[in-house]
């Protein structure tokens, strides 16, 4: 059997053994062909892997298939729960190989990844163990019948997630799933697959039956559409572009009606009134709610509401605090940014910026590529940037935030919700019922109040408008793993 175990040395000196193959069936395969991944901070190949098309999705869905209807649909709820605490346990004990990954991977600097990757697939993991064996249905009399409802597993689920939280969104799809009982074919980012592959090795370490977690990745258009067309995919949960999630739901839509959830894009507001307690602690929350992950991420807050009264403190302020952080080498220990994850995304992001520029707002802050190699691009601040203005309205996921000042309440509520998404928003005031009044009126899935960026297994996250469908983690990410059967018994009164 062909080997794909390979050695990646990170630049820090850390090597890490990574197996490259497809894992299905607890088996690293070969695909139809391979993809090479690329460090984005430097534009150089970190190795090359497995590629599937649609004859490996196949395999790997009959393995999926296989496995749920070879026992793990019945299985044991604590037995469940064993797997996915000692996987979890696995994540924890070589973090450091994980992390070294991810950054090289994903460009991330290696002090975010420490903090939240890692971490949070163990936090997922053992979040849902909790729930194996709590999944319970109702009893409900009527009139001569006594009816219960049990919370069955749905089958094979897919799973196709993005380049930017590789190793999050990759726990968001297994985790809920094979705790009801499904199990799961993950396709990774064709960008950012090497994280999730060492996550193979040590689901299969961990002694998951075969077949129960599967790990690809491949291309959009070919393993992707082959996922979600896939006949026996009886759900599949999708987190990233919205022209893609359209895809999606039209595959599912064209073959078996498979139930789809999205996690799609947003361009989420932040209101500041002018009387927050301290302006430094809001600057440091707006500050990190775009540029965190190089403004890479689906929830950034992208566009900040600054109240009259303390607009030029804050704009100056938030300026300082820009400038005082280091863009740059994301092995370095005191990088705050690094590069965008890709040529196309940093294109893409400086388009954005030259579109900005042409349509007349004033770029107050970056907006140029920072050196030449890798794909590092300045923190970028507009200002006079106008409702219908293509950087106010569009989607950019990159480090650019557009700042504008308001005066009345209202007028800002009606500007916040003047977005096609709904994922997120952030609220800073020192009033608790105009925190709560603004909070009901924003039409947005997270509210984050007097903070940005705050995130637990335990708690819902999705999409008002086209930010998504459904909500992904805590209590009510159940119910997408789950079907409701009722059983009606004839007491015969
Ligand atoms: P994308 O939607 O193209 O890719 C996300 C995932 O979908 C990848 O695994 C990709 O291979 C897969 N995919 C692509 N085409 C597919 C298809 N036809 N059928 C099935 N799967 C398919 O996103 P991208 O190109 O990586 O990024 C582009 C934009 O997407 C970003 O600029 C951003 O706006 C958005 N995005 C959002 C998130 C998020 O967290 N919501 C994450 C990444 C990207």
């Amino acid at each position: 059997m062909t080997s794909f175990i390979t050695e990646i040395t990170a630049p820090d000196g850390h090597k890490v053994s990574l197996n490259t193959g497809l894992f299905i069936n607890n088996e690293f395969v070969a695909g139809a062909h391979t993809i090479d991944t690329i460090n984005p901070a430097t534009g150089e190949v970190i190795t090359s892997v497995q590629a599937a098309e649609a004859e490996q999705v196949n395999l790997a869905v009959d393995a999926a298939h296989k496995a749920f209807y070879g026992g793990w649909k019945t299985s044991n709820p604590r037995e469940r729960a064993r797997l996915m605490r000692k996987l979890a346990d696995l994540v924890e004990r070589d973090a450091e190989d994980l992390v070294h990954l991810e950054s090289m991977d994903n460009g991330k600097p290696l002090s975010n990844s420490r903090m939240m990757d890692p971490v949070g697939f163990v936090e997922h993991l053992q979040y849902y163990a909790g729930f194996c064996d709590k999944l319970h249905g109702k009893v409900i009399e009527t009139k001569g019948k006594l009816s219960y409802t049990v919370h069955e597993p749905i089958g094979v689920c897919g799973g196709i997630i993005p380049w930017n939280v590789p190793m999050m969104m990759l726990a968001w799809k297994i985790a809920p799933a094979v705790c009801t009982g499904n199990t799961v074919v993950v396709k990774t980012s064709e960008l950012t697959p090497l994280s999730a592959l060492k996550i193979a090795e040590l689901v299969k370490e961990a002694g998951f039956p075969p077949g129960v977690i599967n790990i690809i990745t491949g291309y959009g258009p070919k393993a992707g559409e082959a996922l979600s067309r896939h006949m026996k995919v009886s759900k599949i949960a999708f987190t990233g572009s919205l022209a893609t999630g359209r895809a999606i739901m039209k595959a599912a839509a064209e073959t078996n009606l498979k139930k789809v959830t999205l996690e799609l894009g947003g361009k989420s507001p932040s209101i500041i009134f002018d009387d927050v307690e301290s302006v430094d602690e809001v600057v440091f929350w707006a500050h990190m709610g775009i540029f965190f992950n190089a403004g890479q991420a689906c929830c950034a807050g992208t566009r900040l509401y600054v109240q009259e009264g303390i607009y030029d403190t804050f704009v100056e302020k938030f300026k300082a605090l820009t400038l005082s952080k280091k863009v740059g080498d994301p092995f370095a220990a005191d990088t705050f940014q690094g590069p965008q994850i890709s040529e196309t995304q940093f294109k893409r992001v400086m388009n954005y910026i030259d579109i900005g520029k042409k349509e007349g707002a004033t770029c107050y802050l970056g907006g140029e590529r920072i050196g030449s190699q890798g794909y590092f691009i300045e923190p970028t601040i507009f200002t006079d940037v106008g409702a219908d203005m293509t950087i106010m309205k569009e989607e950019i996921f990159g480090p650019v935030v557009v700042i504008s000042k308001f005066k009345d309440i209202d007028d800002v509520i009606a500007k916040a919700n003047d977005t096609t998404y709904g994922l997120a928003a952030g609220v800073f005031t020192s009033n608790i019922s105009r925190a709560v009044k603004v909070s009901n009126a924003l039409e947005a899935g997270t509210i984050w109040v007097n903070h940005y960026y705050s995130a637990s297994a335990a708690e819902p996250f999705g999409g008002y408008k086209q930010s998504g469908i459904g909500r992904e983690c805590g209590e009510y990410a159940l119910s997408n793993y789950t079907q409701v059967k009722a059983v009606k018994i004839n007491i015969g009164l």
